[in-house]
């Protein structure tokens, strides 16, 4: 079935056109329908496999039906998500597929100033897309009026019903209608989340796509065993066989993330890195370059890990391994995005073992492994740029010292 022949408005069915939409995804075709009809729904499917969509196209549809009779004031769906990009990226699909609708949506998200935001709101917006901490300073100010959010959707589910979030989500249901539409959405879920999720709503549709392997089809991915100190040759060596290649590197704080792009540095590379302790402008810039392509090399926490979606992202490398062994799916979920294919690889060192058995576990089955013999690890060491400069550094000091020697013998000579 084609978008065309849905039971949607025009105006979405125009913009999907221009979005080249042309078929539903798996995800899609099992999701719009019990949306559509006002069910609460636990949507489980393959990172990269148009999830966003899968609610965003049947909620425009239901808040551009309702507001072409009684035009209501005050927003209509809530839309949780982890991080500042993802919420900014999600109001960005609504913004898209609702563009030839009156259906206002907005991102609202913490680090930056409240003024333009309470300005904003007050325009009046339907679909809200927001991370929780602003949504509770705005709420507690009473710049913000959840009486009529009659939807409530949980990006990254598993995530935001998970500790950190856990209580947010309690809080921001207590302001919600009683009667509202639930959605849930994510890659990854466990049994413990499940019902955590399944306790918040009345008769909630599960619909699950792909159940066995959670890693999407469109990704290769392996593994190398690397020793720690040695990781950041092989990272070296990744991106300078790879010049053209758009790589998105992990590693597991945001100490380390400077840390290796310090490295990078030194062998005059160029990357950039994305952490939660960057102000709220430095982020939206890096999310830019990289984008665009301006820069190939991002090197950033498990902050991105979930949803974000970067067009044409070629290789995804774990430069440590996630101590989450969900978040080894999601970080690899990166790249292979939409029809695209993508690749991924895992430098696991000795002591990260316990992290990679927790994965595999998870997986349900062996990561493929590259193996590296003696004289290839050596060659990547001996290759760097580091390791030549090191040495370039030692022969010139030797070189000081020797023709320091040799002055003062001159001078020595002279003297006599
Ligand atoms: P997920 O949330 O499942 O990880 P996204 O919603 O971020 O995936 O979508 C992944 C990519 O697929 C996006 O770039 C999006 O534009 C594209 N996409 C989504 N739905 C369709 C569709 N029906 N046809 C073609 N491309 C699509
Ligand atoms: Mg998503």
């Amino acid at each position: 079935m084609k978008f065309q022949d849905y039971r949607i408005s025009p105006e979405i069915k125009k913009s999907l056109e221009k979005l080249e939409f042309k078929k539903p995804t798996d995800i899609q075709f099992k999701a719009i329908p019990p949306i559509l009809n006002g069910e609460d729904v636990l949507a489980i499917a393959q990172t990269g496999t148009g999830k966003t969509a899968a609610f965003a196209i049947p909620i425009i549809h239901l808040i551009n039906e309702r507001k072409k009779g009684t035009r209501k004031k005050g927003i209509k769906c809530l839309v949780m998500a982890p991080t500042h990009e993802l919420a900014i990226q999600i109001a960005g699909v609504f913004e898209q597929i609702g563009q030839h609708t009156r259906v206002k949506v907005y991102a609202l998200y913490g680090g930056t100033e409240q003024d333009p935001q309470i300005l904003k709101l007050a325009e009046g917006i339907d679909v809200l897309v927001t991370t929780p901490g602003r949504l509770f300073d705005l709420r507690s100010q009473g710049h913000l009026n959840l009486d009529e959010a009659n939807i409530l959707v949980l990006d990254e589910a598993d995530h935001m019903l998970d500790l950190g979030f856990y209580k947010d989500i309690e809080d921001v249901i207590r302001f919600l209608p009683r009667g509202r539409q639930t959605l849930f959405f994510s890659a990854t879920i466990n049994d413990n989340i499940k019902k955590l999720a399944y306790s918040l709503v009345r008769n909630p549709i599960r619909i699950q796509v792909s159940p066995k392997d959670p890693v999407s089809k469109n990704i290769t991915h392996s593994l190398i065993f690397v020793e720690m100190d040695d990781k950041r040759f092989f990272l070296e060596r990744a991106i300078k066989e790879n010049p053209e290649k758009k790589i998105l590197v992990f590693v597991r704080t945001k100490v380390r993330c400077e840390r290796v792009s310090a490295a990078m540095k030194r062998v005059d590379l160029d990357t950039l890195t994305i952490h939660s302790d960057k102000d709220q402008q430095k982020r939206s810039e890096v999310m830019r370059l990289f984008k665009s392509g301006e820069q190939k090399v991002l090197i950033a926490t498990d902050i991105s890990a979930r949803g974000i979606d970067i067009p044409n992202v070629d290789m995804v490398l774990n430069y440590d391994m996630p101590d989450v062994p969900e978040n080894y799916v999601h970080r690899i979920g990166r790249t292979g995005r939409g029809k695209e294919k993508g690749m991924a690889f895992s430098f696991c060192s000795k002591d990260e073992m316990p992290y990679l058995q927790a994965i595999e576990e998870y997986t349900g089955y062996q990561i493929d492994q590259l193996v590296i013999d003696d004289v290839n690890y050596d060659q990547t060491l001996a290759v760097s740029s580091e390791k030549e400069s090191i040495t370039m550094k030692q022969i010139r000091k030797e070189i000081a010292i020797a023709d320091n020697f040799q002055k003062k013998k001159r001078k020595k000579k002279k003297k006599k």
